[in-house]
């Protein structure tokens, strides 16, 4: 026969669950093999699970599994280490609620070692943070005057879709383009007046790329455009829609004026022979110094690079 509970035990654990329960984390208690023990009441609302519920459950199983294959070894290593001298861990991870819905979570594991409980996990839902991090990201990758992607963020996605056409042999265009005579814009109607033309044709050109796409400022008053899975002939044809987006409407500035301006369009498709984004630039910037050479308002396309040289 088990002995009887004292009246004090009985106490401090209802004492206990009582502070468990006043926490903003989540606790789940777990034993060695991950069945949740014990639960707060934070817990009960991060899952969408009563606590009566939560008991007995697999407590990785309340976790996404996020990298597939090992998750469950690699989470369990990681929380519920079977070395005590192991220190405590706090990962990142999706929690799964009973609804469907999911969480971000944030995931600290202590060791309790009482009775049938081994660990302690504490979970803190970190959806707001992660939004605001979201956010946060959006807003450094934004060129503050016109809402395109900055100059730096072209890059680095540059460099990783460069890589995917290189290795998968899919086709890539880029565009670059720039606002003729714009010196003679801010000239004439003052440098507020330019950077709200600025922003107007960037706002025309946004529209008219796939979402796929990435425009971008690339300096003063030339803007980038990546167009995946697209070859030149189609390169060619959004060029001409931008061109035609921004020359065949005035600008109407905040003052009422009508500013008329065009835009020159330099075109290059990735060939094996561009060694990286550098060389792709350089010869989008030539088609565009062409089109500037016969006239502006225009769309020019670049000769492929000089193949590669056999080795000797
Ligand atoms: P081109 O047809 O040869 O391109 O002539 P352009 O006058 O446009 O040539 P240039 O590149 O010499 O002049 C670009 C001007 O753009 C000069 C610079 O003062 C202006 N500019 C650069 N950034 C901004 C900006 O953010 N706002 C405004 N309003 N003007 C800018
Ligand atoms: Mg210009
Ligand atoms: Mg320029």
């Amino acid at each position: 026969m088990q002995p009887p509970i004292a009246r004090e035990t009985v106490l401090v654990v209802a004492g206990l669950q009582a502070v468990l329960d006043s926490l903003r984390d989540g606790v789940l208690l777990v034993g060695p093999r991950g069945t949740v023990t014990g639960a707060n009441r934070a817990a009960e609302q991060i899952f969408g699970i009563p606590v009566p519920q939560l008991i007995g459950r697999d407590c990785l199983a309340l976790m996404v599994d996020q990298r597939s294959r090992g998750f469950s070894e690699y989470l369990s290593r990681t929380l519920l280490p079977a070395d005590p001298s192991a220190p405590s861990a706090t990962v990142e991870l999706v929690g799964r609620r009973a609804d469907g819905g999911l969480v971000p979570i944030e995931v600290t594991s202590g060791r309790v070692a009482h009775g049938e409980t081994t660990f302690s996990l504490t979970v803190r839902d970190i959806a707001e943070r992660k939004a605001r991090e979201r956010e946060l990201r959006r807003g450094a990758n934004r060129d503050r005057l016109t809402g395109v992607a900055t100059r730096g963020h072209v890059e680095q996605l540059a460099e990783t879709e460069l890589f995917r056409v290189s290795r998968y042999g899919r086709p890539l265009s880029l565009l670059l383009f720039d606002v003729d005579h714009f010196k003679k814009v801010n000239d004439t109607h003052g440098h507020p007046a330019g950077d709200q033309v600025l922003r107007e044709v960037a706002r025309r050109c946004q529209i008219l790329v796939r979402a796929s796409d990435l425009i971008g400022r690339w300096g003063g008053e030339e803007f980038l455009v990546l167009t995946p899975e697209t070859a030149l002939d189609g390169g060619s044809t959004l060029g001409e829609r931008l061109r035609r987006a921004v020359a065949d409407t005035p600008v109407i500035l905040d003052a009422g004026e009508r500013v008329h301006v065009t835009i020159s369009v330099g075109i290059a498709e990735y060939t094996a022979a561009d060694a990286d984004l550098a060389s792709l630039l350089r010869r989008a910037d030539m088609a565009l110094y062409r089109a500037k050479a016969n006239g502006r308002n225009r769309v020019e396309v670049a000769t492929s690079p000089a193949p590669l040289q056999p080795a000797a």
